[in-house]
């Protein structure tokens, strides 16, 4: 099958429970969510996606993968899930390399994954069958209100899994956002974490070169970082 790839990398998980791990990024083009904060912006939105996208193969994605020598491979996007994945996760398995997935969890996943991260979102809600597979959750917390409305659509659902608390990048320094976060936390306990995406601080991704730019956030260069 061929694939329209947006980006391919090595870095680190900059996220979650496998926060700080050795990753090979596989980004694929298309999302038709459409969050206006979105900050992969670059696989997506008209502005940004160029003419000509290129098609790349399971096997030379595993071939480049398994060169790395990374701890796990993440399929990412845009909305990786919109996409057949099985014939990239078979190839993945077939070299022994862990698959993992980020999602919005909005469309049916095709493939076999090792671990699957699902960052819900309001324009498109999850499946049910989704949630129940997810291994972690992650919430991008956009105002002083976003973590009630989550647990309040979401409920019982997300429970028995870590569930992570994000603001969203362009309010990383909203004192309202950060203390929302914090306090939910101390509240709550049990599967609730304050997170971050580290590796923009660190620009992690960019030391590779054959990282694409970052995306501005939401196809709206004022608010790019
Ligand atoms: S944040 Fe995720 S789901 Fe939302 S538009 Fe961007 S890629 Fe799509």
């Amino acid at each position: 099958m061929q694939y329209p790839v947006h980006e391919t990398f090595h870095s680190w998980q900059g996220e979650g429970v496998h926060l700080g791990r050795s990753a090979y990024f596989i980004r694929l083009f298309g999302c038709p969510v459409h969050c206006r904060w979105c900050d992969s912006a670059g696989t997506w939105h008209p502005d940004f996606v160029p003419e000509r996208i290129a098609k790349i193969s399971e096997v030379e994605l595993a071939n480049r993968a398994e060169s790395a020598r990374p701890e796990f491979v993440v399929i990412t996007g845009g909305e990786p899930a919109i996409h057949d994945l099985k014939p990239l996760t078979d190839e993945l398995a077939n070299r022994g390399l862990k698959c993992h997935l980020e999602t919005s969890g909005g469309f049916e996943i095709q493939g076999d994954l090792d671990w699957i991260t699902l960052s819900p979102k309001w324009e498109k809600l999850p499946l049910k069958a989704n949630l129940e597979k997810a291994d972690e959750i992650k919430l991008i917390v956009e105002d002083e209100s976003s973590i009630e409305r989550w647990i309040s659509e979401l409920d019982e659902s997300i429970a028995g899994r870590p569930v992570w608390l994000h603001p969203e990048w362009s309010k990383r320094k909203d004192k309202g956002v950060l203390e929302s976060i914090t306090e939910t936390v101390k509240e709550k306990g049990a599967s609730f974490r304050a997170g971050l995406q580290a590796h923009k601080f660190f620009k992690a991704d960019l030391l590779d070169p054959n990282s694409a730019k970052p995306s501005p956030l939401g196809g709206d260069p004022n608010l790019g970082y």
